[in-house]
């Protein structure tokens, strides 16, 4: 069966996987970013390239049809250029489909990992047959997918809209996109451990995740952590109230306890006057493959790439 390479580029981890032209995934390889070997290594993207040419010799010589890259953005999809100086390091910026188009000979793609999550999940996860899916990722920062009739929705000139930057609280936390209490100053897991240091409980080292684990034994951490889902859930509704979905997915290992997250959004749900009929909000069902799955999906669905 035809196959892709997807990959997933994050700030801390790039992972690379065979996903057939049924959605299914087969070999993975997951890496710590290593800007590193990239600055050592003449080549453009060099880690992307050994892992690609890693992941074609498992294929024992059978070639992929493409490639596709979902990027921590911003990225531009229409040029396969990634400029996103605030969670990469310099060995990952520019030009990132036109070497690997020239390392392998098949062509390539680029969106944001957002999108390419949201892609995944509607082509072959939770909302396989959902007409409009939104699909929050719950990191070190916060993204939000649109996928409306299996196409990413986007803003003028292509461009990937911030839904994971929309205002929760306008007397919360200044964020970096430069709004007062937007949904990722809230909620990811950046946030949340930010939060939880100032509190002065947290021992030296610790990680978003122990104070997920804490919060039921910690009252300042428990706060955190429910305001954390309390914006979640807002902003959830306010996806449902502008974008009108069948499904909301969430995703991404930001949030410890994602199921108690869907539960509180659909009792939120009941009492919203204006949530479609029948909207749904699950977690994934591809966890952390779903950007890697959207990202294949680009090259079995998209014109041609960029070489
Ligand atoms: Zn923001």
């Amino acid at each position: 069966m035809a196959w892709a390479v997807g990959v997933d580029l994050g700030g801390t981890n790039v992972r690379a996987a065979q996903v057939d032209e049924a959605g299914t995934v087969g070999s993975v390889l997951s890496e710590p970013l290593d800007p590193g070997r990239s600055a050592r290594d003449a080549r453009p993207f060099a880690q992307l390239i050994d892992m690609i040419a890693s992941l074609i010799e498992k294929a024992a010589g059978d070639r992929p049809v493409g490639i596709g890259i979902g990027a921590t953005g911003p990225v531009d999809p229409a040029r396969g250029v990634i400029s996103n100086p605030d969670t990469l390091p310099d060995a990952y910026q520019g030009a990132v489909t036109q070497p690997l188009t020239a390392a392998f000979g098949v062509p390539a793609w680029l969106e944001n990992d957002a999108d390419a999550a949201a892609l995944g999940e509607a082509w072959a996860g939770a909302g396989a047959g959902a007409g409009v899916l939104a699909c929050l990722t719950i990191g070190t920062g916060i993204g939000v997918g649109v996928i409306r009739d299996g196409q990413i929705f986007r803003g003028t000139g292509g461009s990937h809209p911030e839904p994971g930057h929309h205002v929760v609280d306008p007397g919360g936390p200044a964020c970096y996109c430069g709004a007062l209490g937007c949904v990722e100053s809230l909620a990811s897991a950046a946030a949340v451990l930010r939060e939880a240091q100032a509190t002065g409980t947290l021992a030296e080292g610790a990680s978003a995740a122990d104070v997920f684990d804490a919060a039921g034994r910690v009252p300042a951490l428990g706060r955190i952590v429910d305001r954390a889902r309390a914006a979640l859930c807002t902003a959830v509704l306010n996806l449902v109230a502008m974008h009108a979905p069948d499904l909301v997915v969430l995703t991404g290992n930001g949030h410890g306890d994602l199921a108690a997250v869907a539960e509180q959004a659909r009792q939120q749900l009941r009492g919203y006057r204006f949530a479609p009929p029948g909207v749904q909000v699950r977690e994934s069902a591809l966890g952390g493959m779903a950007g890697c799955v959207g990202a294949a999906r680009l090259a079995f669905t998209s014109g041609p790439g960029h070489d």
